[in-house]
């Protein structure tokens, strides 16, 4: 008898892992280990939400109309070069599946962001892993990587879970030393709140360079990590064939008027923005006060490096904190065994992190009943 065979790559796929949301035992949790934003979305796009919600019956516009040109016009785009989706996650999918078959290869940062490996692996391509430099991308690493069968390199820039950001000369040297039919995938999902002068968020390079593809985000600094809404900014060599393959209505009604309303809504950007930038500091030099290393950060989050004692572990910490009800991201299936990811939280929730590490601190894997 047969049955349905699967093709051969799927079995051995290792699934993306979200970050942790709860914790036996414990009642009331805050979740610091995804980087959604604790200050949410605008008032102004919970608003349009609502409005949107009349129209439910209605197939969303498989085009994404009115949500391209509000984007253009905030950033000063082309709206014919936008394409939006289900999270900056589907554009990252759609993207390889248009120009990755399998036996091709797809090149990453060994510290980077978690997907992109699951979607080379989705592909029956090769994920090639390049160590890090300085918790920031290896430009030399990367392009000593590139093979005739390199058909993307993703970077993510400022870089998840490091939060380290190379700088534009750095990027563009990478574009540089490309193959012009390899696409370059600037992930830049925390653009928003990068305050380093020398910085890129891409839209330039795409304006001078057919293989780089930009993706954003709406779920971190916007807030609206529900929604599901994302979005990419390319060469026609790029948009046309991802548009021919994306699922016609990939953006939903209340995602496409939230996000509307969110970017047009700058003033609140820029208070979030603020916030970030403010926290993310303290954070940092609070936690380093303990002892601890921390990777400067250039995103609403940070990573901390612990000692290489079992007592004071990143595991034993993760689990103290998980005990009291903080949960943040421990990253050792990609090597960072050591550190602990930390999103900015709200005013209070940073302090209690902080006062709770220093208990932690003081007593590593002991800490008093
Ligand atoms: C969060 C994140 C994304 C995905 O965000 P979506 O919610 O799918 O839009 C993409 N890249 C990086 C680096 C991220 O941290």
């Amino acid at each position: 008898m047969g049955q349905p065979k699967p093709n051969p790559w799927v079995m051995t796929l290792a699934p993306y892992v979200a970050g942790r949301a709860k914790v036996d035992g414990v009642e009331k949790v805050v979740k610091l280990s995804a980087n959604e934003s604790p200050l949410g979305p605008s008032p102004k796009a919970i608003e349009a939400f609502g409005h949107a919600s009349a129209a439910l019956h209605l197939y969303p516009d498989p085009d994404s109309y009115e949500l391209r040109h509000a984007i253009a016009s905030a950033h000063n785009l082309s709206p014919d070069r936008i394409i939006c989706g289900a999270g900056s996650d589907e554009i990252l999918h759609v993207v390889a599946q248009a120009f990755v078959k399998p036996g091709d290869e797809i090149i990453h940062s060994r510290y980077g962001f978690m997907m992109y490996p699951v979607i080379a692996q989705t592909l029956g391509a090769r994920a090639v892993a390049v160590p890090n430099k300085d918790w920031k991308a290896d430009v030399d690493g990367i392009l000593a990587a590139v093979t005739e069968k390199t058909r993307i390199v993703f970077l993510d820039n400022p870089n998840n879970p490091t939060g380290a950001c190379l700088p534009k000369a750095e990027v563009e040297r990478l574009i540089a030393g490309l193959p012009k039919d390899c696409v370059l995938v600037y992930d830049a999902a925390y653009a928003e709140c990068v305050d380093q002068d020398d910085y890129t968020d891409g839209a330039d390079l795409v304006e001078r360079y057919d293989n780089v593809l930009m993706t954003r985000t709406f779920s971190k600094l916007y807030g609206l990590a529900a929604l599901r809404i994302g979005w990419g900014y390319g060469s026609p060599a790029l948009i046309d064939p991802m548009n021919r393959i994306r699922m016609p209505f990939n953006a939903n009604v209340l995602a496409q008027h939230a996000a509307i309303a969110a970017v047009a809504d700058k003033d609140y950007l820029a208070h979030v923005n603020a916030f970030t930038i403010k926290w993310r500091t303290w954070l940092a030099a609070e936690i380093m006060a303990l002892g601890l290393d921390v990777v400067p950060s250039q995103t609403n989050f940070v990573l901390i490096q612990f000692p290489d004692d079992k007592d004071f572990s990143a595991e034993a910490a993760n689990e103290f904190l998980a005990s009291q009800g903080y949960l943040l991201r421990w990253l050792p299936g990609q090597g960072l065994t050591n550190c602990l990811r930390l999103t900015v939280g709200s005013e209070q929730d940073n302090h209690a992190v902080v006062a709770l590490l220093r208990d932690f601190m003081d007593r590593g894997s002991y800490p008093s009943p």
